[in-house]
């Protein structure tokens, strides 16, 4: 059996929301105490690719998602926390990947094509962001880990992952064992406005440090049915972003399939509904706040857990990249 190395991170574009918690950070938690070995990465590199004109975002939110992370549970002491950047042996072994992947299999990535689309970028995306998944795969292989929690957006990239993995091992031979994704309870939640993702970069999520007053104010604006207009008209329940997140966060699952009669019976008004869910939420996400609050007063503290971070995932890589160098005979010294 090999060592069971995992492997996550969060692009510091924004404070992280419930769909991070329930996509990938829960697994997280969980797996920090099963594995061998656990990796947390600050993707600042990536994030970059799409924000290059806007460093100080970036450089920001790093503490930002650090605390989210550590809020949540992330045990700096189980799960070496590090920041991308600070590895360079991570943009190394991107360029040696590089020329295992063509343009034509980049352009065909769907959660690519899917966030090209989103930015609007067409021809003229940056040369960065397009070939960010293999950068992806650099993160996931310089710590050889082989299981990556991750939302269902991810899924592509860890295929991707597993391809470039087969070409370096034919090519160079056996260095990298195949990844697993773990997606989590709910691959992909809905953002506040109905679309198919909660987004830090479409602005419909409800942040794991909104406050209560925030969190009801999102909640009574969330997209349910346009169709159910007066109380007693029937509802869809199915497509309702509120009914959505009773489902993943309501744990009366009982009451919650009540309602869901209820509701496309005609007779309940999204005001009830949307009240549940706001006690729901604050539930979930008030103990993760005043942790959170309780952390940000000492960000040196958690500067120093990413410093120790860095200095231990930068070991790990040193030993990976002395022996990808000799599987592709560069070693010459
Ligand atoms: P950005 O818009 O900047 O890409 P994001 O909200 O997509 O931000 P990421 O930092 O890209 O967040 O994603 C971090 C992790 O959280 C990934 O594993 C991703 O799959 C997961 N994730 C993000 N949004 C959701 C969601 N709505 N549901 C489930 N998982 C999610
Ligand atoms: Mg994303």
């Amino acid at each position: 059996m090999s060592q069971k190395t995992v492997l996550t991170g969060d692009r510091p574009t924004g404070r992280l929301h419930l769909g991070h918690l329930v996509g990938s950070i829960q697994n997280r938690i969980k797996l920090q105490n099963e594995a061998d070995k656990a990796f947390y990465m600050i993707a600042d590199v990536q994030a970059l690719t799409d924000n290059a004109d806007n460093p100080l975002k970036v450089r920001s939110n790093v503490l930002e998602v650090a605390l989210d992370n550590l809020a949540c549970g992330v045990d700096p002491t189980k799960t070496t926390m590090f920041i991308q950047s600070q590895i360079p042996e991570i943009a190394e072994l991107t360029i040696f990947f590089l020329n295992l992947v063509t343009l034509a299999r980049l352009k065909r990535n769907p959660t690519v094509k899917d966030e090209m689309k989103q930015k609007g970028f067409g021809e003229d995306v940056p040369a960065g962001f397009l070939i960010y998944p293999v950068s992806q795969a650099a993160d996931i292989l310089f710590c050889k880990a082989n299981i990556v929690p991750v939302g269902e957006d991810q899924k592509p990239m860890i295929e991707q992952t597993n391809e470039i993995v087969d070409d370096f091992n034919r090519i160079y031979g056996q260095t990298f064992d195949h990844v697993k994704h773990l997606v989590g309870d709910v691959g992909r939640l809905v953002g506040t406005d109905g679309n198919a993702k909660m987004s830090k970069s479409l602005n419909n999520c409800i942040y794991l440090s909104d406050s209560n007053e925030v969190i009801e104010e999102k909640v009574m604006q969330m997209y349910t049915d346009p169709t159910h207009i007066h109380v007693e008209d029937p509802g869809k329940v199915e497509g309702n972003a509120v009914f959505a997140y009773l489902d993943v966060f309501d744990p009366d699952t009982k009451g919650v399939a009540e309602l869901k009669a209820q509701y496309e019976k005609g007779g309940l008004g999204d005001v009830v509904l949307k009240k549940r869910l706001v006690g729901v939420l604050h539930d979930v996400i008030n103990p993760i706040r005043e942790r959170r609050e309780y952390l940000a007063q000492d960000p040196k503290k958690i500067m120093q857990i990413l410093k120790e971070g860095t200095e231990e995932a930068r070991r790990v890589a040193a030993k990976t990249l002395a022996e990808v160098k000799e599987a592709i005979k560069i070693h010459y010294f």
